[in-house]
């Protein structure tokens, strides 16, 4: 499998390299030659595979010859090595819980992914890596995690100051040894464009070898179609399920698509989104106008600009009619999220975290339009990591917190102040 680049100007790479430049040299996002479609046999078989088995056999046509069968399936065994619960919430909506894994948010499975390839590639050279990663909140803490302590790789994660919940901070400034956290005086947004620019920047690319493990990165995209197949895998029912994505840089509802054009058996997708959405726009009026982001109490939704946009207007040949009728939009307040979480809590007793609300609200609307058909919310992240927020709707001891994140609370935050400007990031990292 080769990688193009979506601006057309640099040449086809292999998986082991887009993976290692993350970026392609013209600055356009990686995207695969075809998307492969699974063999009828697959499906047939999907109930009784393991999930180590569904995974290989989804990334394997991706990976190429990259890396060996019998390496490849380790990485697979190794990433998704927790649970992936489909629990019922109500008689029309399920919520796959995708936070049973060390961070405690879907973005540990591409970035346990992503992180294993990239040990993998770096045994055979001898160049140390920069990671750079800007996060929202949950995606650094995972790459973190998925990085400590692998030989040959720094990380420096640039977080937006005071619009990362408590939880998710510890989690991001106090692991240390080859992780850095800066702290950003700014918007994700700023981060997002800092990382950009670092990419872009000849100076520094000819010291230091760079690169992204944001959703930018295919190893941590592509990955994320697993967990769609997992759903599938525990669906109850012989009708296909409308699936409700809490989306922001649009990472997860893209891999959610790849599944579909591999033949995943889903009704119709809908692109949730906080008060930051740009999609209902596009819907509407065929235009993808990016805005500045505004913060809410979904704070890993905060973007303005999503990046893998344009990989969804290419999965669609930019069809815009053909991505209407499978994508449904839908904006959600803060006020209608908050009321979410407190009417699911004590109707139905299920403890949702703002973004998987988003996805529950959004999901709700859609089936009032659509009432034969039933549906899956992705639970992207666990409560507590978002227990200021679900602590002031329904009140305190209601979440519960797991010992993961236990000790993370006796732990004091490491971070290194920065202005939301391009010059400052370079000036740490030409003198780290
Ligand atoms: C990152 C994140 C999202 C958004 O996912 P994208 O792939 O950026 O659209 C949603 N929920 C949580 C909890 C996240 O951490």
């Amino acid at each position: 499998m080769q990688y193009y680049s979506l601006n057309k100007q640099s040449p086809a790479v292999s998986f082991r390299e887009a993976a290692i430049s993350g970026q392609a040299p013209d600055k356009g996002l990686y995207f695969p030659e075809t998307v492969p479609v699974l063999s009828a046999s697959f499906f047939e078989k999907l109930k009784t595979l393991s999930k180590a088995d569904i995974a290989f056999e989804v990334i394997k046509p991706y990976v190429g010859n990259t890396i060996p069968d019998a390496d490849l399936y380790t990485i697979c065994k190794e990433t998704v090595d927790f649970e992936f619960p489909l629990k019922k919430i109500n008689e029309s909506v399920y919520s796959l819980e995708l936070f049973h894994g060390p961070t405690l948010a879907f973005k540990d499975v591409g970035a346990r992914f992503m992180s294993r390839c990239l040990g993998h590639f770096s045994k055979s050279s001898d160049k140390e890596v920069t990671v750079l990663v800007a996060t929202s909140g949950d995606t650094g803490s995972a790459v973190a995690n998925g990085f400590l302590d692998v030989k040959g790789v720094n990380v420096v994660i640039l977080y937006p100051s005071g619009k990362v919940s408590r939880i998710q901070e510890l989690q991001l400034t106090t692991l240390g040894r080859n992780i850095t956290a800066l702290e950003v005086q700014g918007t994700f947004d700023d981060c997002q464009t800092m990382v950009k620019q670092a990419f872009s920047d000849g100076e520094l690319n000819k010291k230091l070898s760079l690169t992204s493990a944001n959703s930018i990165n295919v190893a941590r995209w592509l990955p994320q179609q697993f967990y769609y197949f997992y759903a599938l895998q525990q669906w109850p029912y012989e009708f296909e399920p409308v699936i409700s994505v809490p989306s922001g840089n649009f990472g997860n509802l893209c891999a959610g698509l790849v599944a579909y054009f591999s033949g995943a058996p889903v009704a119709h997708f809908i692109a949730a989104c906080n008060s930051n959405d740009v999609f209902s726009e596009y819907i509407l009026n065929r235009v993808f106008n990016p805005k500045t982001a505004v913060a809410t109490i979904s704070n890993a939704m905060d973007v303005g600009n999503p990046s893998n946009f344009v990989r969804m207007l290419e999965l669609f040949s930019h069809q815009h009619s053909r991505i209407k009728e499978m994508i449904s939009n839908c904006s959600v307040t803060d006020a209608k999220t908050s009321a979410t979480i407190a009417g699911v809590y004590h109707e139905n007793n299920y403890l949702l975290e703002p973004h998987g609300a988003v996805a529950y609200a959004a999901l709700l609307e859609y089936l009032e339009k659509h009432p034969s058909q039933k549906g899956i919310i992705l639970e992207t992240a666990h409560p507590v990591k978002f227990d200021d927020v679900v602590k002031k709707i329904i009140g305190e001891g209601a979440v519960k917190i797991p010992a993961s994140v236990e000790h993370l609370l006796q732990l004091q935050k490491r971070s290194i102040v920065i202005n939301p400007v391009f010059s400052d990031l370079k000036e740490f990292l030409l003198h780290q």
